[in-house]
């Protein structure tokens, strides 16, 4: 029986899933990303220092575990060369041994940063908080045929001319819509030279790679980037992310549809984060959001931009461990309400006056006020705590909360960033 399981978040992002996948490819002889771009970034602490990976799936520090990327993500090629540029000069190892790039991937192309600044200018107040990154205007461009698979990077001269293709379509909405200057080959040129050309050599037919690993039985592990509610389809749309990122879409953008997934790890985090625009319904302001932001450092691994914070939110939880089908579940970051007298859980939300379980359609999410419960806190650090038995009974008492109001199970524990600060149960 193949062994194989997807590392989901549950809530908004950020939730610590790179951690997890770091800490699970020891089980695993593959890693694929299958969605996003280096638009958000997983935390990875490790022996050889901490790194925050946009792109690269986390099981590249990894010796032996080959590293997919699949062709549901968002390829882009400067990025992911200043990444692994990064890595190496760290002493990380990036090679076409240790690193696949689907040629069935796109290409995210320099336009299309400029694109996702250029309409968050426009929109001024409404925006959505895009990290520019230009992951909306490539799936846009994805999904109208308007951009370039990495596979035509093998064939230059081709690949000069549909580029000069696409520049001149783009250029009319550039210079007619935005304003802005238009795009030249020269320009890209520098970009093919400075990043594209590296590409090359990791280019593989990475559907009939992972075809012969499943042949193979090896074990392969799928990493998603963000969480359920920021998934195009179910999250808080439009405050979502241009992909999805659910469990059940993994095997399409990983490039192996016929997986069937056995194991999904829900990733949630012991209270709320949030970055960019849209509806937070048990968001903190002020000096309480301050401490519990300092606490759990939570500021944006791309942006560096502080986050939204809030205590855990069990509605929302809940939706999105239904979401991801999740078949267990890891919470993070436990360590970090430590110092808390007492822990507040958002259990339910207010809408026009009426107490409300379900995750609402997001409109009306915007009108939903949070009920709190209270727990009380543990008050003293758990961060050296490996085994279930050695944690407070209010940290128990607070772990089980969530696992009965999510209906799942929680079996891993982390209590701090490295890699061994984990309490795994039964
Ligand atoms: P991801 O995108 O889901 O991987 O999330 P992030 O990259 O934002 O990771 C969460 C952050 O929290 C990173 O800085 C991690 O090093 C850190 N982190 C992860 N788990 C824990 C934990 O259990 N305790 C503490 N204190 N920090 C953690």
């Amino acid at each position: 029986m193949m062994n194989n399981c997807a590392i989901v978040g549950i809530n908004w992002g950020d939730e610590g899933k790179g951690r997890m996948v770091d800490l699970l490819t020891r089980d695993y002889q593959v890693v694929v990303r299958y969605q996003g771009g280096g638009n958000a970034g997983h935390t990875v602490v490790n022996e050889k220092g901490k790194f925050a990976l946009h792109l690269l799936p986390s099981g590249i520090f990894r010796p032996g575990v080959v590293n997919v990327l699949g062709p549901g993500v968002a390829l882009d090629p400067e990025n992911l060369w200043v990444e692994m540029e990064d890595l190496r000069a760290k002493g990380v190892p990036v090679t076409p041994e240790n690193l696949l790039i689907s040629d069935r991937a796109s290409l995210l192309l320099p336009w299309h940063r400029d694109l996702d600044a250029l309409e968050e200018a426009r929109l001024a107040d409404k925006q959505y908080g895009s990290t520019k990154q230009g992951i909306a205007p490539f799936y846009s461009d994805k999904y109208q045929k308007k951009t370039v698979l990495a596979g035509e990077l093998r064939r230059p001269e081709e690949f000069r001319e549909h580029l000069r293709e696409l520049l001149e379509w783009k250029n009319l909405t550039l210079t007619k819509v935005y304003g802005a200057e238009p795009y030249t080959m020269e320009k890209l040129e520098r970009w093919i030279g400075d990043y594209c050309s590296h590409m090359v050599p990791f280019l593989a037919d990475t559907g009939a790679f992972l075809r012969e690993a499943q042949r193979q039985e090896k074990s392969i592990l799928l990493e998603a980037q963000l969480g359920a509610l920021r998934d195009l389809d179910y999250g808080i749309y439009p405050y979502t992310t241009s992909s999805s990122t659910t469990a059940a879409y993994a095997p399409i953008g990983a490039g192996l549809p016929s997986l069937r997934i056995s194991r999904v790890v829900g990733v949630v985090k012991a209270y709320s984060t949030c970055v960019g625009e849209g509806p937070f319904v048990c968001e903190l302001f002020g000096e309480e959001a301050e401490k519990l932001r300092e606490a759990g450092q939570e500021y944006g691994a791309k942006t560096g931009r502080p986050r939204r914070v809030g205590p855990i939110d069990l509605v929302a939880t809940r939706y999105g461990v239904q979401v991801q089908a999740a078949t267990e579940l890891t919470l993070t970051k436990l360590d970090v309400l430590s110092s808390l007298d007492e822990i507040p859980l958002c259990v339910r939300y207010r809408l026009r006056g009426e107490e409300i379980d379900y995750f609402p359609y997001p409109a009306d999410l915007e009108e939903c006020e949070p009920v709190y419960e209270t727990m009380k806190g543990w008050k003293c650090d758990i961060s050296g705590v490996r085994d279930w038995w050695d944690l407070p009974r209010e940290a128990q008492a607070y772990v089980n909360r969530i696992e009965n109001a999510v209906g799942q199970v929680i079996r891993c524990i982390s209590v701090g960033p490295e890699r061994h600060s984990i309490i795994r149960r039964g």
